[in-house]
């Protein structure tokens, strides 16, 4: 078969076609676009059909290919762990503008914010906390991949932190409410429920972060958490309750109130 065939009949967008061919064969995409009558060796056209097939099932790429890049770090990802997001990049940026010592990444998943840190600030400690064992054999991986030693810990939340201090604390907790029609559309279908849905408002792990989070930051310490949409006020007034100050609001790229944090107070 040929590639301009294969990509035709695969019935995916065409960008994700070439994606997935490239992958089954071990081009490059500017090659599969570059040579449209190139013919495929039977062994990449059947691997490329078996992926257009899962893709056409709904299945989200990144889970498909093992891997999606995240703050330029290529991480590797499965159905064990969400997927990293582009808008996730803004908790990153917000994290190293404070150039922090000690930093703790609340459930860090395939690692993304962790290693994101760590690789900017090799000097700072990174303690990343999962309570999926399979999530951090995932970041475990990741952080060997890049080189970048973080400190990885199974448990949930401060569980296994205890008595322990941080410059920072971030964490893309799960926010979504029970019920929310999202969560029957896109990649999320695939995606573990525990990293997406907490509770029927979406709040009960903010919640519990917050409420948590001044036992385990230094004086003037810092904490920075992403949310949904129309979260921002409760997550704000959560913060003014549990001792912060300096509450403020992040914007994504997309003009979306999508991070809010405070400073613990000094008292
Ligand atoms: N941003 C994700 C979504 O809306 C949710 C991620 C999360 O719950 N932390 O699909």
């Amino acid at each position: 078969m040929k590639v301009a065939t294969a990509l035709a009949s695969a019935a995916i967008e065409p960008r994700e076609a070439r994606l997935l061919l490239a992958e089954a064969c071990g081009f490059s995409e500017a090659s599969v676009l570059a040579h449209p009558e190139r013919e495929l060796p039977a062994a990449a056209a059947s691997g490329f059909a078996a992926m257009a097939a899962r893709r056409r099932a709904g299945e989200p790429i990144a889970y498909i290919l093992g891997r999606r890049e995240f703050y330029g770090l290529m991480l590797a990802v499965s159905p064990a762990v969400l997927i990293p997001r582009p808008e996730t990049e803004l908790l990153v940026e917000l994290a190293l503008e404070r150039r922090p010592s000690t930093v703790l990444d609340l459930g860090t998943g395939c690692g993304a914010i962790a290693l994101a840190i760590k690789q900017v600030l090799p000097q700072a400690r990174v303690v990343a906390v999962d309570a999926s064992a399979a999530a951090l054999v995932l970041a475990q991986r990741n952080a060997a991949r890049h080189s970048l030693a973080i400190d990885l810990r199974h448990g949930l939340w401060f569980a296994p932190v205890a008595g322990e201090r941080f410059d920072l604390i971030v964490g893309n907790p799960p926010y979504v409410a029970e019920g929310d029609p999202h969560l029957a559309q896109g990649d999320v279908r695939f995606e573990p429920r525990a990293a997406l849905v907490a509770g029927p408002d979406g709040l009960e792990s903010i919640r519990d972060i917050v409420g948590q989070a001044k036992n385990f930051l230094a004086p003037g310490g810092w904490l920075l958490l992403e949310h949904g949409l129309g979260q921002e006020t409760a997550v704000r007034q959560l913060l003014a309750s549990c001792g912060f100050d300096a509450i403020a609001t992040w914007p994504d790229l997309a003009g979306i109130a999508r991070v809010s944090g405070g400073r613990l107070k000094s008292d």
